[in-house]
């Protein structure tokens, strides 16, 4: 599989983090680089806020993302801020930088388990024009092997 651009889309849950680590090895291995993305819901509370308060909290989005890193050294990557509808901007994204292959989890930070996929994920799979990998959480399965 052609694998150079590899979209990562994040909400900052540890099920994203997980495959970000796949991600990273799947870069790693075909020379591939990362694109990291959070697409941001846009708030309605801040509409009647301050702009220095929307500013600071931009900013502080900002950083968080930009301290979501590859896993793997020597892995190139971008991040990807957007404002929006999380599934929109995914698809868009991966539209816009070409995307060989999405990365992401099965569940984010809602994490609703007893559906099969959350609805972001839902989504992405149903409509993206690329092949779509979901990761799911992996602890039962490491506990089944440690029995
Ligand atoms: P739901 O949001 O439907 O209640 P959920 O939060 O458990 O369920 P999803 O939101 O579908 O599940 O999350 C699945 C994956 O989608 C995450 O692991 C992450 O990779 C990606 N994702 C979810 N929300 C965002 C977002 N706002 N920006 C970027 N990526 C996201
Ligand atoms: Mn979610």
């Amino acid at each position: 599989m052609n694998a150079k651009t590899i979209l990562v889309p994040t909400d900052f849950s540890p099920m994203a983090e997980h495959a970000l680590a796949e991600a990273s090895s799947l870069a790693a291995e075909h020379g591939g680089s990362l694109v990291i993305l959070h697409v941001e819901k846009t708030p309605r509370t801040h509409n009647g806020e301050s702009h220095a308060d929307l500013a600071e909290y931009v900013d502080e989005l900002r950083k968080a993302l930009a301290a979501v890193l590859p896993t793997e050294p020597d892995v190139s990557y971008r991040h990807k801020l957007l404002f929006g509808d999380p599934a929109e901007g995914i698809l868009q994204t991966a539209d816009e930088v070409d995307a060989d292959l999405i990365v992401m989890g099965t569940h984010g930070r809602t994490g609703l388990n007893r559906l099969m996929m959350g609805s972001v994920a839902e989504v992405v799979v149903r409509r993206a024009d690329c092949p779509v990998l979901t990761v799911k959480e992996c602890s039962a399965i490491d506990t089944l092997v440690a029995l």
